[in-house]
């Protein structure tokens, strides 16, 4: 699904260079849950920008579902990530006097959806998240975690081939945290989605399927975690 190779990204301050990325290779597959982690300045957000096409590397190739990335112009880039990515925000960057299937539906808006669909395919992911009996709430009625529930459900409802989420759960309290990480294996699980995290929390980092653990630009391990599926 991600195909990234000899990835580099050096920015010039003042008279001196800095290897936010220093050579960055990995693939993430169809279906994985993947968490990017790493202490603060390590190029997490570096990596990330270019993943989502926000960034351009100085080298390096960045494949997603075929397309090269890092050859895209701006312009096919905004239409790439409108057609094939999802974000969630650590500030869930929802519209607050908007109401929770308003907020969903509004990405579709912009892909030529007409109402009626959207509004059904709204509500559909609004369940799947588990707030059905919030449906007609106004962003700034919800919870933390009841906002990042919506802010997931806008993620999927565009049909993404890839989800990224940038440290999701930093607003929220330990016990919604976990509501939220449980929520994002079952989606990856169930939907068959591909997700890309970014956290500098190694216990929220061990809920992904694989941690790459990233200092001073570069990957130095890549951890697999193996979850018990969960039974209710
Ligand atoms: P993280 O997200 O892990 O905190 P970043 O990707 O933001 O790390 O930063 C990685 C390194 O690149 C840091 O040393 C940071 O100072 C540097 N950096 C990031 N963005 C810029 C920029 N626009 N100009 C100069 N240096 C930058
Ligand atoms: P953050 O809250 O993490 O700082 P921003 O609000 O600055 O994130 O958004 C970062 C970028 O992500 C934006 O410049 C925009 O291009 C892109 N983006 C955000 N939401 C969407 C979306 N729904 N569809 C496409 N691109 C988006």
């Amino acid at each position: 699904m991600i195909q990234v190779k000899n990835l580099y990204k050096v920015y010039k301050v003042g008279n001196s260079k800095v290897y936010a990325l220093n050579g960055v290779d990995f693939t993430i597959y169809k279906g994985e849950f993947c968490a990017i982690v790493g202490p603060s300045g390590s190029g997490k957000s570096t990596l990330l920008n270019m993943l989502a096409g926000l960034e351009k590397p100085s080298k390096g190739e960045i494949v997603i579902g075929g397309s090269h990335i890092e050859k895209l112009s701006e312009n096919q880039l905004v239409s790439f990530r409108r057609k094939h990515v999802g974000f969630i925000f650590q500030s869930y960057n929802l519209l607050q006097t908007m109401n929770a299937v308003e907020n969903v539906a509004l990405p579709l808006s912009f892909r030529g959806v007409t109402k009626k669909a959207r509004n059904e395919k709204a509500k559909e992911y609004i369940k799947l998240v588990g707030l059905e009996k919030q449906m007609k709430h106004m962003a700034n009625e919800m919870s933390g975690g009841q906002q990042q529930r919506v802010g997931i459900a806008r993620a999927l409802a565009v049909d993404p081939k890839i989800i990224f989420a940038d440290e999701p759960t930093g607003n929220l309290d330990s016990k919604t945290t976990r509501e939220i990480l449980n929520l994002m294996q079952k989606i990856v699980r169930e939907q068959n989605q591909t997700l890309v995290m970014v956290t500098h929390d190694n216990y929220i980092a061990k809920f992904a399927d694989r941690q790459f653990h990233i200092v001073d630009g570069k990957i130095f391990k890549i951890e697999e975690q193996h979850h018990e599926e969960q039974h209710h």
